[in-house]
């Protein structure tokens, strides 16, 4: 489009939409007449678009996350036309860089919710046809603030300004039933642009609303009072995003999203399908597949079931056997605590056919054990239905026609040990899917610099369509001249990252320092904790004078707790007292920088990754699935300073282990050691380790939480404990991090030296540049469709 043409569109809008001239506009004006502008000029293709999808076959990836970000930057870039529309704007007075002012749309925790986003954008991208299913929640992850060193939750209200983004699809509404309440879903449409193709996908996010506001009369004879309770309960269902990363939440609430979500979608695509074929299903399993995004869709299994066989007249057999055609699922997490049961009673009272379907599966189960010789004794560990629970797992496993994890080594585990009775009896429903990350939001959004640089040395700008042509960069490994280029850009992306940090903390860090950046969800199992008392010691060492010669360091991290997660948030405190103690020590500050920034999210991490030499994934071997934010920081050229662990694993195969900074006990290290290992006696045998942890005791931190008389029984008196004494639910020091604390620092000490001789450091970061291919979600989507959905 015409500059002088989208000058007058977006004029226009404004006066019509604001009343406003350009000049007067808001930066949430602005930005909503520039969507409107890009939505009107995509609707063709989009409609044509959505016919194609439903003619063959295709897939719908249901997940109750998707963290999506800030769509406008990637829209304009995916389209092609974001040149065009920041002239247009410069035009009009407006710079386009304050729409990162925006609010990114965070309807998800972490990791699980971004891939979700990265695989639509993928398979848009590829021509994949794979549509997106969730929840419409009104306030997506909570906003955190630092608040004298401690995590404060704000309501995270990110459709106030509008969301010019999605199209509410009215006449596509469906009932959604509940034994006690019956609400309506209300789809809102968004477009998820694909790069250099017309193809273009939807992601449908239902809203939960009453059913009595659209019957009016109805709403007229209701007695007010009771009509106004309707509405309120109805949209609770999709108010809010329950803030749990890898624990279960187990709540009422969180039971009705689930299945009101999975209700509404399987509803949507059977009367999608019957609007081409009526009542005639034969054609539904070579034309649907199902991808369940960890097991909180699983409720779509028997709500399939229940309404083939309640609603369409297709008896169980049938619809059984379709359900084990079309679903397949994908598992994230080895971990106990954040497998999906729910009682028996909440799952009979709210859903009582789904409830029925469910035993019934249950029984075939049993009948299928039986003819598989499974022993008696044995039945116990897979029926879906026992102590007073439905396993969604095991119903997954069961019915998915294919089952996942999401890099080798989480694939590897999920078949000796979480599913290992399931491997046992079906092998073949077991894949590996490693992960992956879209390099047009990882690359070519948030580092233009560097894709420019690419771009020149690969020839053209393929590698943001097929990311496997980077390798072929990889011979200027030894040129001087091009290492040099890619040493300024990384330089100008922390000075860009400096500003940004002084302007959202307040704190002003060096473009000399070495930026050691640890994003992520705070759990135990990532080891924050780790890093954090790690820093004190080198701290430590540092004002003794033990380390010599060492390169300025700042360290950053990022994280949100969940807010009913006590020692996570203990350690955002302990973080944010380190930082405060080390800034301010005129002895080592001019060497050591501790940084918490606040409100972790999509768009922070665009700014964050670009500028980072180093990249912290040290989660405890066997503990992280896969992990994503590697793979980003891989591609941006940071070195992985990590354990043997997740997708690590295969970056550090890719890019080379001499290349990155791989440290500490391997899984089987873990295990051989579990049961007898006993943190005490390295606590007791380490002078450094004995001092850092001693420290969260002796009065060097104050966690707020002492009583008057000064006795310690507060938050960091907890964390001390854990390390040492444990707790009724788990043994001391859980994730091994006394085992794994001298390994880290030599690997620390090592990188610090390395980093002196840039050349040869930017080396290493360049190969891993070089080597990113494999980890586009272009690659994992492609892979999904291949073997598991057969597009
Ligand atoms: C990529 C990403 C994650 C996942 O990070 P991991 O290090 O893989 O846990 C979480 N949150 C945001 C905002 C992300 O962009």
């Amino acid at each position: 489009m015409q500059v002088n043409t989208l000058v007058d569109k977006i004029k226009n809008n404004l006066m019509r939409d604001y009343g406003k001239e350009a000049k007067d506009a808001s930066i949430h004006e602005m930005h909503n007449v520039v969507a409107q502008v890009v939505i009107s000029q995509i609707t063709d293709r989009w409609n044509e678009a959505n016919k194609n999808f439903y003619k063959n076959r295709h897939a719908y990836y249901l997940s109750a996350e998707f963290l999506m970000g800030r769509a406008v930057q990637n829209n304009l870039i995916c389209i092609g036309i974001f040149d065009e529309v920041k002239d247009a704007l410069n035009e009009i007075g407006f710079d386009i860089n304050q729409f990162e002012e925006i609010e990114d749309m965070a309807l998800g925790n972490g990791g699980l919710g971004r891939l979700a986003a990265c695989f639509l954008d993928s398979a848009a991208t590829c021509d994949i046809p794979l549509n997106g299913y969730g929840i419409r929640y009104k306030f997506g992850l909570f906003k955190q603030a630092i608040e004298d060193g401690f995590q404060k939750e704000y309501a995270d209200n990110w459709t106030a300004f509008g969301d010019e983004w999605s199209l509410r699809r009215f006449e596509d509404s469906v009932k959604v039933k509940f034994d006690d309440m019956e609400v309506v879903a209300v789809p809102y449409d968004m477009p998820i642009i694909g790069y250099g193709t017309e193809n273009i996908g939807t992601l449908r996010l239902w809203q939960s609303e009453a059913v009595n506001e659209f019957n009016f009369e109805l709403f007229n004879n209701c007695e007010y009072d009771e009509a106004i309770k309707e509405k309120t309960e109805a949209e609770n269902i999709s108010a809010g995003l329950y803030p749990n990363d890898n624990t279960e939440a187990g709540k009422v609430l969180r039971y009705r999203q689930q299945y009101f979500f999975t209700s509404a979608s399987i509803q949507d695509l059977l009367k999608k399908y019957k609007a081409e074929y009526g009542n005639d299903f034969s054609k539904l399993v070579e034309l649907n597949s199902i991808q369940l995004n960890d097991t909180h869709p699983v409720v779509a299994i028997p709500e399939f079931i229940r309404i083939m066989t309640t609603e369409n007249n297709v008896s169980f057999d049938e619809a059984f056997i379709m359900a084990k055609e079309v679903f397949n699922y994908t598992n994230h997490t080895v971990m106990a605590e954040a497998l999906e049961k729910w009682n028996i009673e909440l799952v009979e009272k709210y859903t009582p056919e789904v409830f029925a379907v469910i035993e019934e599966i249950n029984k075939r189960l049993i009948k299928e054990l039986k003819k598989l010789k499974v022993k008696k004794k044995d039945i116990a560990k897979y029926e879906i239905i026992s102590d007073g629970q439905v396993h969604m797992a095991r119903m997954a496993t069961y019915i998915g026609k294919y089952v996942n994890g999401v890099a080798e080594i989480h694939s590897e585990i999920l078949k000796k040990d979480t599913l290992k009775e399931w491997y046992d009896i079906y092998p073949d429903k077991f894949q590996n899917k490693t992960n992956g990350i879209t390099q047009r939001r990882w690359l070519a959004c948030c580092n233009p610099e560097l894709t420019e640089l690419l771009t020149r040395l690969v020839g053209d700008d393929s590698f943001l369509k097929d990311l496997d042509k980077l390798k072929n960069i990889e011979r200027y490994a030894d040129d001087d001249s091009v290492i040099k280029e890619y040493i300024e850009i990384k330089k100008k992306k922390k000075r860009q990252l400096i500003e940004y940090i002084e302007k959202h903390e307040g704190i002003r860090l060096e473009e000399h320092f070495i930026f050691d950046i640890q994003i992520k969800r705070l759990h135990e199992y990532k080891r924050q904790f780790m890093n954090a008392l790690s820093i004190l010691d080198i701290y430590y060492r540092l004002k003794v004078g033990e380390i010599k010669d060492f390169t300025p360091t700042a360290f950053i991290f990022g994280a949100k707790a969940a807010p009913g997660y006590a020692r996570a948030k203990a350690i955002i405190k302990l973080i944010n007292e380190i930082s405060n103690l080390v800034n301010n020590d005129p002895e080592t500050n001019d060497r050591l920088k501790v940084v918490f920034v606040q409100n972790y999210n999509v768009s922070y991490a665009e700014k964050l990754i670009p500028g980072a030499n180093v990249s912290e994934q040290i989660s405890t071997a066997g503990t992280e699935a896969s992990g994503t934010g590697n793979m980003k920081f891989m591609l941006n050229g940071a070195v992985t300073l990590g354990t043997y662990d997740g997708a690590n694993i295969e970056i550090v195969r890719e890019a080379g282990e001499e290349n990155n900074y791989i440290f500490g006990a391997r899984e089987e290290e873990i295990l051989a050691i579990k049961e007898s290992y006993d943190p005490k006696e390295i606590y007791e045998n380490d002078e450094h380790i004995k001092k850092v942890i001693d420290s969260l005791v002796d009065g060097t931190f104050d966690d707020g939480m002492e009583d008057e008389e000064g006795t310690i029984e507060g938050s960091f008196f907890e964390l001390y404990n854990s390390l040492l004494e444990g707790t009724s639910w788990h043994k001391p020091d859980h994730y091994f991090i006394l085992q794994d604390f001298n390994r880290y620092f030599e690997a620390r000490m090592k990188l610090n030296k390395d980093f002196k001789d840039e050349m040869s450091f930017a080396r290493k970061c360049f190969i891993n540049t070089a080597n990113a291919g494999f980890f586009s979600s272009d690659r994992t989507i492609r892979e999904y469709a291949k073997d598991i959905w057969k597009i």
